[in-house]
């Protein structure tokens, strides 16, 4: 059968950080992820075909195989950019408060998820499009105020799930 290795995600994260399930708190551990696609099914439109073969067309189904990281407690494989995306919210969520804190401002920052009919979810949830991350926003003598990200998924491969935030939208979103 065809083979095709492939790496999604940003590597140097991967790397130099240690990981623990953003769901459970366990440490992860990495492992190969196998797939077998056939070119003709409904999914295949998300896997690059013309990487394989010997520079001719890849005939038949594909093993595609990349990495990812293993929650040995959640027993659930967690795609790499889902993970480092959550570890990057909980780094932004710092540096905003860090932030606020140099111009004495204090601020509390919490999370929550909710489904787009507004229905509060548990932490403990798997990853689906109906999810919305929330960043609950408080202040001394201020009116509280929530920042609200719907989910988005990567288009290709697995496609996995991450919300698009950045530390400059939260800050303008506070100020
Ligand atoms: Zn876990």
């Amino acid at each position: 059968m065809n083979k095709h290795w492939y790496n999604y995600g940003n590597i140097f994260k991967v790397k130099f950080r240690d990981h623990f399930c953003y769901k459970c708190g366990r440490k992860l551990t990495i492992v190969k992820h196998r797939k077998v696609v056939f070119q003709k099914s409904e999914e295949a439109k998300y896997y690059d075909f013309d990487a394989g073969g010997d520079g001719g067309i890849m005939v038949g189904p594909c093993e595609f195989i990349h990495k990812v990281f293993f929650c040995p407690k959640c027993f659930q494989n967690i795609e790499f950019i889902t993970q480092i995306n959550q570890e990057d919210i909980e780094i932004i969520i710092k540096k905003v408060i860090k932030y606020f804190e140099k111009r004495n401002r204090e601020i509390i920052i919490s999370k929550s998820y909710e489904t787009k009919l507004s229905e509060f979810v548990e932490n403990n949830f798997n990853l689906n499009d109906d999810v919305i991350l929330c960043l609950h926003i408080s202040e001394k003598n201020k009116e509280s105020k929530t920042y609200k990200i719907p989910i988005s998924r990567r288009k290709f491969w697995e496609r996995p799930y991450y919300f698009d935030i950045s530390k400059k939208k939260l800050i303008n979103f506070i100020k």
